[in-house]
């Protein structure tokens, strides 16, 4: 492993590491006034949980899709906990075979909710057998082999599925159509990472200005999964070098030992922009070429870097692959073609 794959691993990466779970859950907001950000989504499940309270009903199943870090598993125990039930956790690919999902949908109490992440790595023999038990509240057993197998329909409480996915394309169609509310989220402002990073550095006790709160921010690559990482980096450094408060000139000492620009960009999405410049011309180049010589599972770059350099605009994704903007060469303080920034252009055109 090369250092700047363990750099990226280990502090830059929205997934999330061992390591931070447990300062993860000790930040994890409670409730959705703690929960920043997302309105017009919160303002929908606010509405979704008192009207299933008021009427003593599971609230609807609920799919959150958007890239990893942005606050999906939160909103699921914010649910419950803002539902008063319990949230029964479950990671897809854990659920290999149907009497495993069997058992953890018996164990339910009533309205309790279900969470399944990376939902959209289910086996298709387990999802099938999801749809029943989310549409009916009942699940079929089969007891016996062969010609004496008899089966059986056994009546669940009533719950709430609540899934995560990073990939909604991946998904099924039946699936999809299961949930009530399909809930996008989208990558944070600085303003409200900001927040994000002054509530932390709260619950943390560590001073800081709110200056080095929006530096940190601004450099989060949108994502509140990151900006926490980024704050506890910066408190280690904080209190080594300074006096163990966190002013803009510490944060922006650590941030930039961190290797995260003002654009919030990291070492690996400049790999991805410089490599699609200098070996590709700038696009466009399938997915496939990009992942392998960027040593990277197409996944992760579709999952991962690509949204976050989409949204951002310095990619573009068309139908003949994926081409890089001017803004991007601006940004690597690269010359753009002029033959190549018109047919960047021509793309986007013809696109959006
Ligand atoms: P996901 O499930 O989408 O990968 P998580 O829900 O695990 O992301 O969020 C990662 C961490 O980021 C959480 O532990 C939480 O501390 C923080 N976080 C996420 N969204 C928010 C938010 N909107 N407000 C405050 N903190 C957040």
């Amino acid at each position: 492993m090369t250092n700047e794959t363990t750099r990226y691993d280990t502090t830059l990466s929205p997934e999330q590491g061992d390591e931070e779970r447990h300062y993860e859950i000790s930040l994890r907001p409670k409730s959705f006034d703690d929960f920043v950000g997302q309105e017009k989504l919160k303002d929908n499940l606010r509405v979704m949980v008192e009207a299933s309270a008021k009427r003593g009903d599971p609230v609807d199943h609920v799919l959150f899709c958007g890239p990893p870090g942005l606050g999906k598993t939160t909103l699921a125990h914010i649910l419950a906990e803002e539902r008063g039930v319990e949230l029964h956790t479950h990671a897809a690919p854990a659920l290999e075979h149907k009497g495993q999902l069997g058992t953890l949908l018996t164990k339910v109490e009533p309205n309790d909710i279900i969470f399944i992440d990376e939902i959209h790595r289910l086996s298709p023999v387990i999802e099938e057998y999801l749809y029943t038990a989310v549409e009916d509240f009942q699940i079929e057993i089969v007891q016996g082999d062969g010609p004496y197998a008899q089966s059986f329909t056994l009546p669940l409480q009533p719950f709430t599925l609540v899934a995560a996915t990073t990939r909604t394309g991946l998904l099924t169609n039946p699936m999809r159509t299961r949930f009530g509310y399909m809930a996008r989220l989208d990558y944070y402002s600085a303003e409200e990472l900001a927040q994000v990073v002054t509530r932390s550095a709260r619950m943390l006790e560590l001073e800081t200005s709110a200056e080095a709160a929006m530096e940190v921010a601004r450099r989060a690559r949108g994502t509140p999964r990151i900006a926490n990482r980024l704050l506890r980096r910066s408190r280690d450094f904080a209190q080594v070098r300074g006096d163990g408060k966190l002013d803009i000139e510490t944060a922006k000492l650590a941030l930039d030992r961190l290797d995260v620009d003002h654009e919030g960009l990291d070492e690996m999405d400049r790999r991805y922009l410089r490599i699609l410049i200098e070996h590709y011309d700038g696009g466009p180049t399938g997915v496939e070429t990009l992942a392998a010589a960027l040593s990277e599972p197409r996944d992760t770059l579709e999952d991962v870097y690509e949204p976050f350099l989409l949204q951002q605009g310095f990619i573009a994704r068309t139908p003949r692959g994926r081409t890089v903007t001017r803004k991007a060469y601006e940004h690597l303080k690269l010359k753009a073609p002029k033959r190549l920034r018109k047919a960047v252009d021509d793309d986007q055109e013809t696109l959006f």
